[in-house]
């Protein structure tokens, strides 16, 4: 079975573990470079954005993670994960944050978007190539905006302001605005282990 790591530097780690092995992989929490190394898929979870950056930093891992996106390495990022691997993050008002990120996602994504007022909010989501809706659970999300050619929408939510994207794909590089680890649906990290089963068949 592939082995996909979660980032375990903050966030819902065994959460994410555990979908991961109902997913049909083996979950292995990643927090070094050796660990790193040895699997075939990640996940980024979520938690607060610079943190994890910063974390990523003096841990020594920011580099070899990049350094394995360039390879292609499949990863699902959620909430601040998918902010970190955004091409440009931005504030709630629309400028740039000036944070490091990974920038393996051709998007921008907006930090807190969904605003104060709805700081978390739950929606039941239709996601391209799933057959019965996501329950989302949206904690101070972003959205994806400036969308790149190469980027696929797979899922939008509804607003005041008109429908925004909160999940999105790009090649082996998937992400997603909510926490799938909080409603507990693997389907998210099963696409994650279908693309590295696509990319290495056994
Ligand atoms: N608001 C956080 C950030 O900007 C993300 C929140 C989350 O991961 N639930 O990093």
């Amino acid at each position: 079975a592939p082995r996909i790591g979660v980032l375990a530097l903050q966030g819902d780690v065994l959460e994410h573990l555990r979908l991961i092995e109902r997913a049909g992989a083996v979950g292995v929490p990643v927090r070094r470079e050796d660990e790193l190394a040895t699997v075939d898929g990640l996940v980024l979870p979520g938690g607060e954005s610079t943190t994890i950056g910063l974390l990523l930093d003096r841990t020594g891992l920011a580099a070899p993670v990049q350094a394995r996106l360039a390879e292609g390495l499949p990863v699902l990022g959620t909430c601040a994960g998918a902010i970190l691997l955004a091409r440009e993050p931005r504030q709630h008002d629309g400028t740039p944050t000036g944070q490091w990120c990974l920038g393996a996602l051709d998007v921008a994504a907006r930090r807190n978007a969904f605003g104060r007022q709805v700081a978390s909010f739950e929606a039941d989501l239709d996601v391209a190539g799933l057959t019965d809706p996501m329950r989302a659970v949206f904690i101070r999300a972003p959205w994806f905006e400036d969308l790149g050619a190469g980027v696929e929408v797979l899922a939008t939510v509804a607003t005041d302001v008109g429908a925004r994207v909160v999940v999105v794909r790009q090649g082996p590089v998937l992400a997603s605005a909510f926490h799938p680890e909080l409603s507990d649906d693997p389907r998210l990290h099963r696409l994650l282990v279908d693309a590295v089963v696509t990319r290495d068949p056994a």
